[in-house]
C-alpha cells in the first residue's frame, strides 16, 4: 500500500534541486513514476516528499543543434519513438524506444527515469554508452557533464548526487561511414541480454569500434577485448564472429532466474554477432 507523501511541483531545475537538498533522504525525483511508485507501493522504499519534475518546462524537448542530438530527461520512450528528429539523427534510438516494455510504460516512462533508476535491464543505456552519449546533471544552479559510460556504477547505482537532476542526454552526430545496431533477447518485457555495436568503416576497414553489452551484468559495459579484435580489420564474417565470441567470453554476467552464466554468455555472443553484422552493413552503406 502506498503510504502518504507530499508532492512538490517546482517550476525550475534549480528549485527542484534545492528541494532535494532540503529534504535529503526523505525526497525523491518523480518523473513518470513507472519504477518509483511500484517500489513505494511494495514498501521497498518510502519518500515522504516527491519532487515532481514534470512541472518544469522544456525538460521533454528533443532537438538537434550543432552536431549534437539533445534529448530532455523527461522525453518519454513514446516521444523518442515518434520523434522525427530522432528518426533522422539517431534512428537506432527510436527503434530501441519502440521495443521498450509495453505501450502503457512507454507513454509514461521517461528516458531520464530509465537511466537514473539504473535497473540493469535497460535497452537505451547500452545504446547510449555505445553512441558516446553524455548525461547532463544539474545541482542548484550548476551543471556538469558525465559520459554515459561513467554514469552507471552498479545495480541501481550511478554517480548522480542525491540533489542532482538529470536534465538531458547529448549524443554526438556519428558522421559518415558509421553504422550502429542493437539486438536484444527477452523472455518477458525487460531484456535479459542486449548488445549495441557502433562501427566506423573507412575504405573497407574498421577504424573505430564500440561494443557494449547490457542487461546481463550490473551495468552496461564496453568489451575491450572484442573491440580490439575489430580495429584495423575488414568487417568480414569471421572477424565479426570472433569479436562476438569474445564479447560472450568477457562480458560481466550475473546468474539469475532468467538463466545461468553460460546460457547468458551464449546469448550475448549471438546478439553481438547480429549487432556487429548489422552495424557493419550500415557503416558500409553510410560510407558509399
Ligand atoms: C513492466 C515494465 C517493463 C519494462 N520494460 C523495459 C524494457 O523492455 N526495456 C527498458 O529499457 N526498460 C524497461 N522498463 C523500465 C522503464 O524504461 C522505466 O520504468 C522508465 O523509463 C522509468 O522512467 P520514469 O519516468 O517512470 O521514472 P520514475 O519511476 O519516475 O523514476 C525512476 C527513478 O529515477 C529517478 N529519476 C527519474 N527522473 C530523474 C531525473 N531526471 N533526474 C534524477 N533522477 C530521476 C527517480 O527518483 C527514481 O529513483 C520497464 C518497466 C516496467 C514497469
Amino acid at each position: 500500500m502506498l503510504r502518504p507523501f507530499e508532492i512538490h511541483e517546482p517550476a525550475t531545475v534549480t528549485a527542484a534541486s534545492r528541494l532535494l537538498a532540503y529534504y535529503g533522504d526523505e525526497a525523491a525525483v518523480y518523473a513518470g513514476g513507472t519504477e518509483l511508485l511500484p517500489v513505494m507501493k511494495e514498501g521497498l522504499a518510502h519518500y515522504p516528499h516527491l519532487v515532481n519534475i514534470k512541472t518544469i518546462a522544456g525538460l521533454e524537448s528533443i532537438a538537434f543543434h550543432q552536431g549534437i542530438l539533445r534529448i530532455g530527461a523527461l522525453a518519454t520512450h513514446r516521444q523518442i519513438e515518434r520523434s522525427p528528429v530522432v528518426r533522422e539523427r539517431l534512428p537506432l534510438l527510436g527503434q530501441v524506444a519502440c521495443g521498450v516494455a509495453n505501450l502503457r510504460v512507454r507513454i509514461a516512462g521517461t528516458l531520464g527515469g530509465n537511466l537514473c533508476f539504473a535497473e540493469p535491464h535497460s535497452d537505451p543505456a547500452a545504446v547510449l554508452v555505445a553512441s558516446g552519449a553524455t548525461l547532463v546533471l544539474a545541482r542548484d544552479a550548476e551543471e556538469r557533464r558525465v559520459s554515459a559510460e561513467a554514469f552507471f556504477t552498479g545495480i541501481l547505482q550511478t554517480v548522480r548526487l542525491p540533489d542532482e537532476i538529470l536534465t538531458g542526454v547529448e549524443v554526438p552526430d556519428p558522421g559518415p561511414g558509421v553504422g550502429a545496431a542493437y539486438h536484444r533477447f527477452a523472455l518477458h518485457e525487460r531484456p535479459i541480454a542486449g548488445v549495441a555495436a557502433v562501427l566506423a568503416v573507412h575504405e573497407g576497414i574498421i577504424t573505430r569500434a564500440c561494443l557494449v553489452v547490457g542487461s546481463v551484468g550490473p551495468i552496461p559495459a564496453r568489451i575491450a577485448e572484442a573491440e580490439a579484435g575489430l580495429i584495423g580489420q575488414a568487417p568480414a564474417g569471421s572477424v565479426l564472429s570472433a569479436a562476438a565470441e569474445a564479447a560472450g567470453r568477457h562480458a560481466d554476467v550475473l546468474e539469475d532466474l532468467y538463466g545461468s552464466v553460460d546460457y547468458k554468455r551464449h546469448i550475448v555472443a549471438v546478439m553481438a554477432r547480429r549487432a556487429l553484422k548489422e552495424a557493419a552493413a550500415r557503416g558500409h552503406v553510410e560510407a558509399t
